[in-house]
């Protein structure tokens, strides 16, 4: 493969799947771009996950966990600012919690909906059957128990994420996630 090829950071965002991996195979050495401008252009391309949630401790679990495995995080701690964050970003999945300080996530859901098609990922402590039911009817995708277990969730998003047919509402496709969670130059 000729260099050039994959000669600058812009190449890889623009890139398909093959050519990103063919860009690893370089092996991480001596690609010619910047580690920094590498890194910091594809991660600009990561999917966008907002999470509302109000628990500070479980937040910023997830927004860890989520970032370790190359998706971007956007946080909101309650109703309000969860909204506001959805009508500016263009998020690949949403995780919601339902009992917020200002607003049951029920009916955010219920809001989403009209204007959104963005998957939600219930994440609550309110495991009775008719919660989760009336979740998912409001138009929920998911619904996880707290407590969960990350891996489950990890999975259950990348399921969400496959079946949005690979591009969220930011518009960034798979083969680019893919390439952002393993490229490093
Ligand atoms: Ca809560």
């Amino acid at each position: 493969m000729e260099r050039s090829r994959v000669s600058g950071p812009f190449r890889i965002v623009e890139s398909s799947l093959r050519q990103c991996e063919e860009f690893i195979g370089l092996g991480q050495v001596d690609c010619g771009i910047p580690r920094d401008a590498c890194v910091t252009t594809v991660e600009l391309n990561a999917p966008l996950i907002v999470v509302i949630e109000d628990e500070i401790a479980i937040l910023r679990f997830l927004n860890a966990s989520l970032s370790i495995e190359g998706y971007r995080v956007k946080e909101a701690e309650n109703a309000r600012d969860g909204l506001l964050l959805l009508l500016q970003e263009s998020p690949a999945a949403v995780l919601l919690d339902l009992g917020l300080p200002d607003r049951e996530g029920r009916e955010l859901i219920t809001e989403l909906r009209g204007w959104s098609r963005v998957p939600i990922i219930v994440l609550s402590a309110r495991d009775q059957e008719r919660e989760k039911v009336a979740a998912l009817d409001a138009g929920a995708d998911e619904f996880l128990s707290k407590p969960f277990h990350v891996g489950e969730l990890l999975a259950r998003l990348r399921a969400i994420l496959r079946r949005s047919d690979g591009i969220g509402a930011g518009g960034e496709s798979h083969a680019q996630a893919r390439c952002r969670r393993t490229s490093i130059c």
